[in-house]
């Protein structure tokens, strides 16, 4: 059905697909290359590396990243298309895919999904004045080149990533004005004495800890006329407000499932469900790193490997590397008990604060509705340029509604693109 939508005018053929060139794309590829047979890893941005491994003016790349990239980049049979999106499902065994030359359909025999996640956006007063980003936004567009002189950043939300973005801030020559952490002193010192069993965590900790960090502490408010100009926080039991050029937030992120679920994978707490070999749901299609669940770069690199070697059936290969992937999902466990997102987060939204910006709709046209179907036919909260992606995931964190089946396309595309025309 979908290939009489969209205009497909290169066609490509591949043993194994790869949808995603972060450290889960990168590792699966190099994985299933061994095998000799064809791979393609398709990713939308211009070179490989997804979020963690992202490049750019402000970058210098550790060295597995660059070993990673030299090592995919010397492989006759590994084709990397960067800069090339999937934006559909195609007929039986293919998808559909956007780049600037056009739109073209990929055949393979098996499908291995590593899309990754996105951010948790949790909506609360002033969250869509100018200068409030999502923290992980920030920290892609330092790396971008974007700098931070004389400016005043506040860093709140939850997780490891608050540290990371932090860290990108003073190399940008930005000055923290705060980082505040939501979960509590006591679940971070829990987490602390846990640290010894992943030594490269315990030391990342170690060089990554700033004094600002405070625990137990929430943003309420953004203040601001036309741009942010201060924030209203809770630490512990006071109120603070400070003063800042910007807010960077970070709730935690969201697995990137929308293309599985298309293809008919089942989801398991909201990530693609997958079995030992990194199998999904359905047969031929495999997903690893964070759309089979959040749990960081280095769980993400060994998932790939597995699925790398489960899809070429080099089964053995695979099976050598549970004990590893056990390690570091004992890992993404532990960081999963200690940043839960506290209740108090979820009521910040008053009635005239946006749920969905692409729209413009209010809290109080969402309330009086039991469902995101219902709230959607009402109030078209949903319908604008990013589907849902973020206001149905707020709604389900804020409303506990569940998320509706995304639709094609996965993302907006060129009309040229849906008119089944050549160029
Ligand atoms: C904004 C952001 C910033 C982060 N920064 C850090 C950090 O500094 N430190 C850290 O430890 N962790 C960070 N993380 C967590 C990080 O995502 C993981 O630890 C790690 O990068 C996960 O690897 P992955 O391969 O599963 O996914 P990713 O690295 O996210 O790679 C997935 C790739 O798939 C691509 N993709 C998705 N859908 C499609 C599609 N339809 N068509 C084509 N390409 C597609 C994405 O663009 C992306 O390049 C960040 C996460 C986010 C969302």
């Amino acid at each position: 059905m979908n290939q009489t939508l969209f205009s497909s005018v290169s066609k490509k053929h591949c043993q194994i697909l790869i949808v995603g060139a972060g450290p889960a794309g990168m590792s699966a590829a190099k994985a299933a290359a061994e095998s000799g047979q064809k791979v393609i890893m398709i990713d939308d941005n211009p070179v490989p590396g997804g979020q963690i491994w992202r490049d750019g003016a402000n970058v210098t790349l550790p060295p597995l990243a660059v070993k990673y990239r030299q090592h995919l980049a010397a492989l006759s049979n590994v084709e990397i298309l960067s800069g090339s999106k999937i934006i559909a499902p195609g007929g039986s065994q293919s998808v559909i895919y956007e780049n600037m030359s056009g739109c073209g359909e990929i055949y393979y025999q098996s499908l291995i999904i590593c899309s990754g996640a996105r951010e948790i956006l949790l909506p609360f007063p002033g969250w869509t004045l100018p200068g409030v980003i999502g923290a992980g936004g920030l920290q892609a567009m330092i790396k971008g080149g974007l700098q931070l002189q004389n400016q005043r950043i506040v860093i709140a939300g939850s997780g490891p990533l608050l540290l990371a973005v932090a860290t990108s801030v003073n190399q940008a020559g930005g000055n923290i004005a705060g980082l505040f952490e939501q979960t509590s002193w006591r679940a971070l010192f829990s987490f602390a004495f846990t640290l010894w069993h992943w030594p490269t965590k315990f030391y990342q900790a170690l060089t990554s800890f700033n004094s600002a960090y405070r625990a137990n502490s929430y943003v309420l408010e953004a203040l601001g006329d036309k741009q942010i100009e201060a924030v209203r926080i809770q630490q512990g039991t006071t109120e603070k407000i400070i003063p800042c050029d910007r807010l960077a937030c970070g709730f935690g992120l969201e697995p990137n499932t929308d293309l599985g679920q298309l293809l008919g994978c089942r989801l398991e707490s909201r990530a693609l469900a997958v079995d030992e070999r990194q199998q999904s749901s359905v047969e031929n299609i495999y997903a690893a790193g964070e759309c089979s669940g959040i749990g960081g770069g280095e769980l993400s690199l060994v998932e790939g490997a597995i699925a790398g070697y489960s899809a070429t059936q080099q089964y053995q290969r695979a099976e050598e590397l549970i004990k590893q992937r056990q390690k570091w999902q004992h890992f993404a466990n532990k960081i999963i008990q200690t940043f839960p997102l506290r209740d108090e987060l979820k009521t910040l939204a008053r009635p005239d604060t946006l749920i969905c910006r692409c729209e413009d709709v209010p809290f109080s046209m969402l309330e009086p509705h039991t469902n995101w179907r219902q709230a959607k036919l009402n109030s078209r909260c949903g319908m604008g340029a990013c589907q849902g992606k973020i206001c149905a995931t707020a709604a389900y964190h804020l409303l506990g509604w569940q998320t509706p089946p995304p639709r094609i396309p996965l993302s907006p595309v060129r009309v040229q693109s849906l008119t089944n025309e050549e160029k």
